[in-house]
């Protein structure tokens, strides 16, 4: 295949060579893990080194990690099943507008079952503040839903402050949050923000699609999603995933002993960003984004899914928002009060350490051409 000049990390990322390795290894020794005998054994010993590798990135003890199918899976544990915990207590549920569909949409279908969700709309700039969340809080609040990072935007929310205001005001409101586009991508342990319960996804940091994890705070009654024959402590049935497990874990511990990385891939950002303003003066920045990896531009005056196909068509890949929205216009840029040929033209570009500043000149120039046949075309 010819080269890639690949600006969608936040959407998945290649599948690391250790991860790889680990997962065929991994599917070569095929035994059960809940399998009695020495070769079932061997894997479920496997799995729990995994899940001590992942807990420990995560800053975490290894039996508050419960692995999952995906972040959407986390996502839909975590909302679902901590609403009931809370039951007596109310089904008021406060998250923010700019959630990713699989928060937003299962806080909706929360609502049909007599949930009621309170959005905290974003500002301009696509921040929410502490004080939105505990304004918000009710008597009757069981659980507070914030995403760290947001997928389109890259700003990061208040989490571990909100977390320590919410418990101020009420110590039995859950607090989850979404950390999929946070894990291993900010500079702290995601169990530092205090959260009772963190959704983190494996593909997005170099992990096939197919693998993710819930981290439940110790003490936190969850009841299973899924049910039946008792796996991860009772609480998410299904024979463990032992290739995708021994991938996951490969992955976090391939990027965790690269601690640069997060720099690297700032300066990177930061880079194209600074060569795009200067060759496109139509340009708009959306969001410079403050994870390293995240950034949003717009191209006023022009369709963003025409630019995602003139550009996909010379091998570079950006994105005009979340690969989840399937060609409708952004809920999070739309949540930001941005006017319509801001919405119409905005691309998310996201960025990994393996970026570079060959790759950023030649989405720059390609943009460039881009924009210029466009513009042509439209005039
Ligand atoms: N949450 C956020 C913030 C995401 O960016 C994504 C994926 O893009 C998800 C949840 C869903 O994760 P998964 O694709 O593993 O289901």
């Amino acid at each position: 295949m010819d080269e890639l000049f690949y600006f969608d990390y936040a959407a998945t990322a290649p599948v690391r060579p250790e991860a790889a390795a680990a997962m065929m290894d991994a599917l070569g020794q095929f035994g059960n893990p809940s399998s009695r005998y020495e070769y079932g054994r061997r894997a479920a010993q496997r799995v729990r080194q995994d899940r001590e590798t992942v807990a420990r990135a995560l800053g975490c003890a290894p039996g508050e990690v419960y692995f999952t199918s995906c972040g959407t899976e986390g996502d839909n544990w975590a909302l679902r099943r901590g609403v009931e915990v809370n039951r007596r207590k109310g089904r008021h549920i406060i998250t923010t507008a700019v959630e990713h569909a699989a928060v937003l949409e299962t806080c909706k279908d929360l609502e049909r079952q007599g949930c009621e969700v309170t959005y905290l709309k974003p500002d301009r700039a696509g921040r929410i503040t502490v004080e939105q969340v505990t304004a918000a809080l009710r008597p009757d609040t069981a659980l507070v839903s914030m995403m760290l990072v947001n997928n389109e935007t890259g700003v990061l929310f208040p989490v571990a402050e909100a977390v320590k205001a919410v418990k101020a005001k009420d110590r039995a409101v859950l607090f989850h949050t979404d950390a999929v586009q946070g894990f291993l991508k900010v500079p702290f342990p995601l169990c530092s923000t205090g959260a009772d319960l963190i959704t983190v996804s494996g593909h997005k940091i170099g992990a096939p699609k197919g693998i993710g994890a819930l981290y439940v705070k110790k003490g936190v009654k969850l009841a299973p999603l899924l049910t039946g024959g008792g796996q991860e402590e009772g609480l998410r049935s299904g024979t463990e995933a032992t290739g995708q497990i021994a991938a996951f874990a490969a992955a976090v511990s391939a990027v965790t002993a690269n601690l640069a990385r997060l720099e690297k891939t700032a300066a990177v950002k930061e880079y194209t960003l600074t060569q795009l303003k200067a060759a496109l003066p139509r340009l708009e920045v959306i969001s410079a984004g403050d994870a390293g990896h995240i950034c949003a531009i717009t191209l006023p005056g022009y369709k963003s899914e025409v630019v995602v196909r003139v550009l996909g068509d010379k091998n570079v890949c950006v994105s005009s928002g979340s690969a989840c929205h399937k060609g409708k216009p952004s809920h999070v840029f739309a949540a930001m009060g941005l006017p319509k040929p801001w919405l119409d033209g905005a691309l998310r570009l996201s960025f990994s350490p393996e970026s570079t500043r060959e790759q950023a000149d030649v989405l720059v120039a390609a943009l460039k051409e881009a924009a210029g046949s466009l513009f042509t075309t439209l005039s």
